[in-house]
């Protein structure tokens, strides 16, 4: 755990020593879960989004993108069910006045039994040696199975009451567990009571015209409301699929975790609207095709699981997380859900207007069903970010930090450094950027010595350095060196365009989704 710990402090570290990501209104000393992306971040994050909007939009010829407001009709709202249920469970801790969302409270405390079970491996594992098999032995040695038949039925009956909105056997159950409040160790709790986690604020100017709006908290509804006007002047015609990346809001009570929970982030939401009776195998499709893009970029395989909803929304027939191993653990980086026809009726209950598709084919109008991918680019650029963190120790004994960043994805691409700041190399060097620039973010750097400019970029994560040297002159070529394998190569200058093209270009990464 402290491992853990100490591993996530690094990367929070890092994206702030090399501009990645500041907390917001630092020198005000920052507002609590909202954060601001530095000059490398934002490269990322475009970068992730336009991977992503490719993907979805650009290779498929029946999803199209909008870009809806933020501010939304306040009925909108209403009829999406945000207004009455979208809520969380606080509750209070009397001595530390702090407050707590009480699932994640049950869900803490069940982690650690999960931690128990994770040591009692890890001892088997050492005891036994090669001929140790884990699925086995979880299932077999007692102690384990009595922490996972324990870990089940709490997370069993918090389900079961938070779906009977029985409070009161929440606030039972945190103290059957009894589970105390990490800052004063007490456990003199107050009532579990529901909080909306939307947030208001007003539009007009007098006080008694002004209307109630909210800051949307999803950017879903967005093309729900869009759906007919995008289907008539789009010509679409079932299935197909609106995305859309933008800003959303929720005042997260336990906003912590660095950018995994803020109160404002990003949303990547596709909805695709589907005949009804179709969603189950919509549901298997997009599943796995999201799993592939995810796969693309190269994190690793064993870094992803899906886990299956018990608890459904409101709105859903079918739900899935796409998880991540985070520094913390695995969490919810993207869910895939089958809501049904939920959000089009509820907009026709409270507009009084037709949300209905003709389907020439069977010749009948009907509510589409829609099937949604929601990734959050904020999660996604923590899960590259802290992938890509890495220490790596040297065959020379010494180490390196490195920023594994996937090179399609990279905020800059090459580095180009005149091995000395004379002898006309500078210039040699200024014109590689002059012509590389348009088609790449590239960086000029000549300070210090040319091995510490390698490692300020190998942490910074730039895919490629490229040194100018004295040979240059003679026989124009230049040493390319690559981020991860610090492998160096010597090719002629007019060889670097198609060479880190080749490397860096989102179709070859995309390509991988269809191996
Ligand atoms: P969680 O259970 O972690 O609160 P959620 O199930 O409420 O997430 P959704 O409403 O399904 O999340 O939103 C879709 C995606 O939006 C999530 O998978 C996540 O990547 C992202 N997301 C949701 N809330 C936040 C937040 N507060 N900060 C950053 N990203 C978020």
């Amino acid at each position: 755990m402290a491992n853990q710990e100490d591993r996530f402090k690094k990367v929070i570290s890092h994206a702030k020593e090399y501009g990645y990501v500041f907390q917001s209104s630092e020198i005000y000393d920052g507002l609590s879960a909202v954060y601001d992306y530095a000059q490398n971040g934002v490269e990322l994050k475009n970068n992730i989004r336009d991977y992503w909007w490719k993907a979805m939009v650009q290779m498929h010829e029946n999803i199209v993108g909008i870009d809806a407001a933020i501010f939304m009709h306040p009925t909108t709202w209403k009829a999406s069910g945000h207004v009455d249920a979208f809520n969380d469970p606080l509750i209070d801790n009397k001595d530390s006045k702090k407050r707590y969302r009480a699932d994640v409270l049950v869900e803490d405390h069940v982690a650690k039994i999960e931690g128990k079970i994770n040591k009692e491996i890890a001892k088997a594992r050492k005891r036994f040696g090669e001929s140790f098999d884990e699925e086995q032995f979880v299932t077999t040695n007692p102690r384990v199975v009595g922490y996972m038949e324990k870990s089940e039925i709490i997370l069993k009956r918090l389900a079961k009451s938070l779906e009977d909105e029985d409070l009161a056997d929440v606030k039972a159950l945190i103290e059957e567990l009894g589970i105390v409040c990490p800052l004063s160790g007490s456990k003199n709790w107050t009532d579990v009571k529901q909080f909306n986690l939307m947030f208001g604020t007003k539009l007009g100017a007098s006080a008694d015209s002004a209307m109630d709006l909210y800051l949307r908290p999803e950017t879903a509804q967005g093309i729900f409301v869009n759906f007919l006007n995008v289907q008539k002047t789009g010509r679409m015609k079932i299935p197909f699929g609106i995305a859309q990346t933008g800003k959303a809001f929720r005042n997260e009570i336990v906003a912590r975790q660095f950018i995994f929970r803020m109160r404002e982030f990003e949303q990547m939401e596709m909805q695709f609207f589907i005949k009804p009776g179709t969603q189950k195998e919509w549901y298997e499709h997009w599943k796995e095709e999201r799993m592939k893009w995810h796969l693309s970029l190269g994190l690793g395989e064993e870094n992803y699981r899906f886990h299956d909803h018990e608890k459904l929304a409101h709105y859903a027939d079918a739900a899935t997380d796409i998880e991540f191993k985070f520094p913390f653990g695995f969490k919810e980086l993207e869910g895939i859900h089958s809501r049904t026809d939920f959000d089009l009726a509820q907009h026709e209950k409270y507009t009084g207007k037709k949300l209905q598709y003709f389907d020439h084919e069977e010749n009948k109008s009907y509510v589409p069903y829609v099937l949604e991918t929601s990734i959050g680019l904020d999660r996604m650029f923590l899960a590259v970010f802290s992938n890509a963190l890495q220490n790596e120790e040297l065959e020379n004994g010494t180490t390196r930090v490195v920023l594994k960043l996937p090179s399609v994805i990279a905020p800059t691409k090459a580095a180009i450094l005149p091995l000395v700041k004379k002898d006309g190399l500078p210039e040699i060097a200024r014109k590689i950027v002059e012509d590389l620039k348009w088609d790449f973010n590239v960086q000029y750097d000549e300070k210090d010595a040319v091995g510490r400019r390698y490692r300020r970029q190998d942490a910074a994560g730039t895919p490629f350095c490229i040194t100018v040297d004295h040979d240059t002159l003679e026989d124009h070529t230049v040493t390319i060196r690559e981020r991860d394998t610090m492998e160096q190569k010597r090719v002629p200058i007019s060889q670097l365009k198609g060479l880190i093209k080749d490397q860096v270009e989102v179709k070859n990464w995309l390509m991988r989704m269809r191996s």
